[in-house]
């Protein structure tokens, strides 16, 4: 990705144009190619950010799963998600080529989206509570806020109230207290069709290894486009960075319309969510597939391949499937450490999931650069150890980013008042949309407020774009607890307090996201450029796999889906988002601090 977006947002300029360029210019000033590639990655972005939209409240409201195995799960998907592409441009770089993986990518993620439609077609689950050891059967009525949970206790129906000591109270019709239930004697549960589950975790395995094939690969086909030192790259990707948003944006606002309505209107049921995005994926799919020859010649199989690996590539992809299927079990089966087991105690109940991403990060870190220190000179080893600082900082960065996805959609859900004007109201899973709209619409204004700098010589290093990252991202979540305190009577904050967290978030991003790639590539021992690449992946990966722990942290207590204490809840999340709000300040002014000597390590690199 680019470092810096050229002088004005989408590298027009004439005088960037090289000889090779100029014969295929038609496209905003770009090879035309990149049209076709930005209209694909945008409808396979409208297919993965409208079912991020859904997924961790139909996890949570529609599979009643605890908020603790909501985002545990929702951590080791995302991980997943960000570690298969390593896999995925392996293959296209020895065997497939990128138009093949990218087509194969596809097709795996459309059917994913199918799966996981068919995963809501039924009665997917059935609440229930143990109550001082005995089993109540729980009925919901009501929808949205006026959701209300009851059970049957001798032929009365009382409604289950959550208090503030984390006791439960059960209501007669009246109000009055039927029932007082002692902390921890209240057990909600949710028994779950083995079927249904079954095709979830089918759904979201095709979605991790489709989009390893896929993601990746599409990017570098982007990148294929420019031949070196071609001015217009950086531009070239600020454009397909924007097709990735204004693709997320819509999806974003469309699949939990459909899923779960808006205003007084209930919307068709989840299917509906994820059958739109499997549309979007089908239509991403046609569109590379079916490209009119317009990208003959770029993405081909490798010079040194024959076809005869491709079936085995297919059948050992499909053949993965159990294997994610395996970790997916093992992290739903995931029950939190006895208090007081410390550090030690926590690794050791560790899901696989969580050993092999930290295991790979803290052996690849140390390994590499031992690798360098014997097989660079001392500048080489010195670009290498900023490289990895810096990937080590970019772990903090996601991990507080990637909440969008679910703390901050529970946060939404639970303690935000959802009106806009007071004209209508928007429902959890859209609020996830104002990140795309900030990229839109604030992308082309950094490429030029970088250009402007680069051109007064004022462009902050990269170390200091990554240090602003951090302490912004930080600021973001520090701003939504200082509005926790105008909360209203029912414990919910305005809506702009979570838009101003994700405008603050998406600046955050445009200081991080587009510099980190090609950063990688400038600094890293040209040999062992794939391998680092892949360490960039996998730091991202190990984030989304920290921001569902971070997640569970925040986790509150529901039945059938529904949190008992709003206050309880809301107190939770502040907390929650005011510790990792500070550390990551911190931790970002640490950055601004050290960007000095790296500096120094990174010899010119900018
Ligand atoms: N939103 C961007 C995308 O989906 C970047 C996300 C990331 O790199 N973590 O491609």
């Amino acid at each position: 990705m680019p470092d810096s977006y050229g002088t004005d947002p989408f590298g027009q300029a004439a005088a960037d144009l090289p000889p090779q360029g100029t014969r295929d210019a038609s496209w905003f000033g770009h090879p035309r190619q990149l049209a076709r590639l930005f209209t694909t990655e945008a409808m396979e972005r409208f297919g993965y950010y409208g079912m991020r939209a859904l997924l961790t409240l139909y996890l949570a409201q529609h599979f009643l799963f605890s908020d603790t195995t909501t985002t545990g799960i929702y951590g080791g998907f995302t991980a997943l998600v960000y570690l298969t592409p390593l896999i995925g441009g392996l293959m296209a770089d020895r065997f497939l080529g990128s138009k093949r993986s990218v087509k194969f990518g596809a097709i795996l993620m459309s059917l994913g989206y199918v799966v996981l439609c068919l995963s809501s077609s039924g009665g997917a689950a059935k609440p229930f509570a143990l109550i001082e050891g005995q089993r109540y059967e729980v009925m919901v009525s009501g929808t949205g806020d006026a959701r209300k949970q009851y059970v049957t206790d001798q032929g009365a129906s009382l409604q289950i109230k959550g208090n503030e000591d984390k006791s439960v109270s059960l209501l007669r019709a009246d109000g009055s207290e039927a029932r007082h239930v002692a902390p921890g004697k209240f057990e909600p549960g949710g028994e779950r069709s083995a079927l249904f589950t079954f095709l979830l975790i089918c759904g979201l395995a095709l979605l991790t290894i489709g989009n390893g094939f896929f993601k990746p690969n599409i990017s570098t086909i982007v990148g294929a486009l420019y031949a070196d030192g071609d001015r217009r790259r950086d531009a070239g990707f600020t454009i397909f960075y924007m097709g990735i948003n204004l693709g997320s944006l819509f999806s974003q606002i469309l699949c939990p319309l459909l899923a779960v309505g808006m205003g007084s209107w209930g919307g068709l049921g989840w299917w509906a969510g994820f059958a739109l995005a499997a549309a979007g994926m089908a239509v991403s799919w046609l569109l590379f597939q079916f490209d009119g020859g317009k990208l003959d010649g770029f993405g081909e199989r490798p010079a040194h391949a024959d076809a005869s690996k491709d079936l085995l590539i297919y059948i050992g992809a499909l053949a993965a499937i159990p294997l994610v299927y395996l970790l997916f079990a093992n992290l739903m089966a995931y029950v939190k450490p006895e208090p007081g087991s410390g550090f030690l105690g926590y690794l050791a109940t560790l899901p696989i999931m969580g050993k092999i991403m930290f295991g790979t990060f803290l052996v690849a870190i140390p390994g590499i650069l031992i690798w360098s220190w014997r097989n660079g000179s001392k500048q080489e080893f010195q670009m290498m150890v900023a490289a990895m600082v810096l990937i080590t900082f970019n772990t903090v960065f996601w991990t507080l980013f990637e909440q969008a996805g679910s703390s901050l959609t529970l946060f939404a859900d639970r303690n935000t008042d959802m009106s806009v004007f007071g004209l209508f109201s928007i429902s959890a899973g859209q609020t996830q949309f104002f990140n795309a709209f900030f990229i839109v619409a604030l992308a082309p204004l950094f490429s030029m407020m970088w250009g402007a700098l680069a051109r007064r010589g004022l462009e902050p290093g990269i170390p200091i774009k990554f240090g602003v990252a951090l302490v912004g991202v930080g600021a973001g979540f520090l701003l939504l607890v200082w509005g926790t305190q105008f909360a209203d009577a029912h414990y919910k904050v305005g809506l702009w307090w979570l838009a101003g967290l994700y405008l603050i978030h998406s600046m955050a991003e445009l200081c991080i996201s587009p510099v980190g790639l090609s950063m990688i590539t400038k600094l890293s021992i040209a040999r062992i450029v794939g391998l680092m690449m892949g360490t960039w992946f996998l730091s991202i990966a190990v984030a989304q796999y920290v921001a569902g722990v971070v997640a569970q942290f925040a986790s509150v207590e529901t039945v059938g889906g529904e949190v008992t204490n709003l206050k309880v809840s809301l107190e939770t999340y502040a907390g929650v988002f005011q510790t990792i709000g500070e550390v990551s300040a911190v931790i970002g002014v640490i950055l601004l601090v050290l960007s000095v000597p790296l500096k120094r390590l990174m010899h010119g690199v900018k």
